[in-house]
């Protein structure tokens, strides 16, 4: 099973998440309840969207919210990448999206996580060429039968909605479009705050100020944890230069995010 790209619930938990609130909160009425509490759905007799698609820039927490996700459903997670499927070899590729969605009904409560989808899903005859029409097709018959794989989720997600094929986004299928954008001023200061989580922070350290610097424009999700660990570098090495090498756990203080700033930019 691990061969395929299965792995168990992941171990990310909402808290590590910040900001994003909105789309938590969907989450939770789509699918986290839904797997939580299935007899609150049962009879209600209304087709809840089991396929969902998660668009925009880069490094703002699709992949990190949709393992989220599978940990508060307590729900497996399958991670496929779009490219990954590829291959030149006829019928291949098809195959591969028909073994993620056996393997996803096997292993259900599941979420099947497919990142950067649109190298599987770009319109027909502009950038696809036949490799990408037939995985194309065939994805459409495995989204479609969402009837018969019970308790599993299917979240893509793209930086590139514009080149996605319209079939794809029809209901039944990734019908529910969610954005994921740029972190606000107010949603870095969340961020920061869920990646210092497992960090010691010197109470000298303000995390909001720092996330309202004009240094920490467009940083994004990404760009911010690479803030954190190059002020954890800057601890380490203060540390290893320092001639009274003190023992115990590592501290980032202020000046360790002064040179940690001017070390990062938007990515
Ligand atoms: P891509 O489109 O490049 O695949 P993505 O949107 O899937 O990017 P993630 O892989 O989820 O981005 O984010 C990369 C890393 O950035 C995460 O592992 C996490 O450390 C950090 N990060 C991004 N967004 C957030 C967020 N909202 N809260 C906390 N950390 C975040």
């Amino acid at each position: 099973l691990r061969r395929e790209g299965f792995s168990p619930i992941p171990n990310v938990k909402w808290e590590d998440v910040g900001g994003l609130d909105l789309l938590r909160k969907e989450f939770e009425r789509y699918i986290v309840n839904r797997i939580k509490y299935p007899e609150d759905y049962e009879g209600l007799g209304v087709d809840l969207e089991t396929g969902f698609l998660l668009y925009g820039p880069p490094g703002c927490g699709k992949t990190l919210i949709a393992k989220a996700v599978a940990n508060e459903a307590g729900a497996n997670f399958i991670h496929v990448k779009g490219p990954e499927l590829l291959s030149k070899y006829v019928g291949d590729s098809e195959l591969a999206v028909r073994t993620k969605f056996s393997l996803a009904r096997a292993c259900a409560p599941c979420i099947l996580f497919f990142d950067e989808v649109d190298a599987l899903t770009t319109n027909r005859g502009k950038e696809g060429g036949w490799v990408i029409e037939r995985v194309l097709n065939q994805l459409l018959v495995e989204l479609d039968g969402a009837e018969q794989r019970r308790g599993v989720f299917v979240i893509g997600a793209t930086n590139r909605p514009e080149v996605i094929d319209r079939a794809v986004l029809r209901p039944g299928r990734f019908g529910k479009l969610l954005y994921v954008p740029l972190p606000s001023p107010d949603e870095r200061v969340l961020i920061l705050k869920a990646l210092a989580r497992k960090r010691a922070l010197d109470a000298s350290v303000d995390l909001s100020a720092i996330a309202k610097l004009e240094a920490c424009e467009n940083l994004s999700g990404a760009d911010l944890a690479a803030l954190m660990n190059e002020a954890a570098m800057a601890a380490v090495d203060e540390k290893s230069t320092s001639t009274e090498r003190t023992c115990g756990t590592l501290i980032i203080k202020r000046n360790h995010f002064e040179v940690a700033l001017s070390k990062v930019s938007p990515s």
